[in-house]
C-alpha cells in the first residue's frame, strides 16, 4: 500500500508558528469533501470538488495500517476538514466502522454539525471521547442560508442533549462568528444558553476568516455585507497564514461577547486560532480535557461496581 494512502495524520493546521493551541493530536477524515455546503467553509479552498463528497479510497484498510503506528493514549480527531456525520455516513457507515476499529486506549474527538452522531452514542459512551457540535445561530432561517444542507440548529441542540444524557462530554463550537450575521450579543447568548441547557460544558469560538472562495459565497448570499467586510477585513484586517482576519478590535469585541455568555451560563471558554483571549485555566481549546476526565470517572465507577460485585 503506498504512503499516499496515509489517512490518520498529525493534526498540524498551519505547521510551525501557528496560532493553534490544540494539544498534539492526530486527525482523520473518512470522507473527502462535505455535503453540508456551509458558505463560510475553509476546507473548500484547498480540496478539489469539495461539495461533492466521496468516501476515501480503501479507507478502513489504510486507517487500520495507520493506527498500528500511532501510540495508544493519543487523541484522534474525526474530522477536521469534512463532517464525519454528513449524509453519506448514514449509508456508508465509515465513521462508525472506524470507531469500532480504534481501541479504547485512544481518545476520540468528534467535530460535527449532524445529529447522526447520536447513532454512535453506544460506542462513544464507553471510551474517552468528546463531541463538539457546531452551532452558529439558533435562527433557523439564517442557518438555512448559511449552512444550507446541514441539520437545523434545533436538531444539533437535541443531539447535545442526547449525548450529555449518555455521559458523553459535549462542546459547543460557536464558530465562526460572521460579522453582521450571527455576532450580535442576543444571537450569541441564545446559542450559548441553548447549548448550556442541553448539557454542553465548554465553548470554543472564532471569527470568520476570509478566503477567496468562501467570501465569494458569503457575499453572493448576503450582498449587504460588502461595505462592512471591506472595512473590517481589507482595510483594517490582517493576513495570517493565508487567511484574511477581521480587525483585532472587532475580533476582541465579538469574542468577549461569547466569553460573557459563557460566564453567565456556566461554560468554560476558549478561542480557536485567534491569539487574543487566553483559554480558561485547565481547559484545552478543543475540549479534549473533558474526554480524559470523563474516562477517569467511568473507570472509577467501573472499579467501584466491580469491587461491590466481588464483596
Ligand atoms: S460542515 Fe464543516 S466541512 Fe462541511 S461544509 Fe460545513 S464547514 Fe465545511
Amino acid at each position: 500500500m503506498s504512503r499516499s494512502l496515509q489517512y490518520i495524520r498529525p493534526f498540524d493546521p498551519w505547521r510551525q508558528g501557528s496560532l493553534c493551541t490544540c494539544p498534539f493530536k492526530y486527525t482523520v477524515n473518512p470522507y473527502t469533501g462535505c455535503a453540508h455546503g456551509c458558505l463560510y467553509c475553509y476546507a473548500s479552498s484547498y480540496i478539489r470538488d469539495f461539495f461533492n463528497p466521496r468516501p476515501k479510497k480503501d479507507f478502513l484498510r489504510a486507517a487500520a495500517r495507520d493506527l498500528s503506528r500511532i501510540p495508544p493514549g493519543s487523541i484522534i480527531n474525526i474530522s477536521s476538514s469534512s463532517d464525519p456525520y454528513q449524509p453519506l455516513e448514514a449509508e456508508m457507515r465509515l465513521t462508525r466502522a472506524l470507531l469500532e476499529m480504534i481501541p479504547e486506549s485512544y481518545v476520540i474527538e468528534i467535530v460535527t454539525k449532524s445529529d447522526l452522531v447520536t447513532r454512535d452514542a453506544d460506542l462513544l459512551s464507553r471510551r474517552a471521547s468528546v463531541v463538539s457540535l457546531t452551532v452558529t445561530t439558533m435562527d433557523e432561517s439564517l442557518a438555512a442560508r448559511l449552512e444550507p444542507r446541514a441539520p437545523k440548529p434545533s436538531r444539533r441542540v437535541s443531539a447535545m442533549e442526547a449525548l450529555s444524557r449518555a455521559g458523553i462530554p459535549v462542546v459547543l463550537r460557536l464558530d465562526p462568528l460572521v460579522p453582521g450575521l450571527n455576532d450580535d450579543p442576543e444571537s450569541i447568548r441564545a446559542v450559548v444558553r441553548e447549548a448550556a441547557r442541553a448539557g454542553a460544558r465548554h465553548v470554543v469560538t472564532s471569527v470568520y476568516k476570509v478566503k477567496p472562495d468562501n467570501v465569494a459565497r458569503v457575499l453572493s448570499a448576503f450582498p449587504d455585507l460588502e461595505a462592512r467586510f471591506r472595512k473590517l477585513y481589507w482595510e483594517e484586517g490582517e493576513r495570517i497564514h493565508g487567511y484574511l482576519y477581521a480587525s483585532r478590535e472587532y475580533r476582541a469585541r465579538a469574542l468577549k461577547e461569547v466569553l460573557r455568555a459563557a460566564r453567565d451560563y456556566g461554560l468554560t471558554f476558549a478561542t480557536c486560532r485567534e491569539g487574543l483571549l487566553p483559554p480558561d485555566p485547565g481547559v484545552s481549546c478543543d475540549g479534549t480535557h473533558l474526554a480524559a476526565r470523563a474516562a477517569t470517572r467511568a473507570a472509577s465507577s467501573a472499579r467501584t461496581a466491580a469491587s461491590r460485585a466481588s464483596s
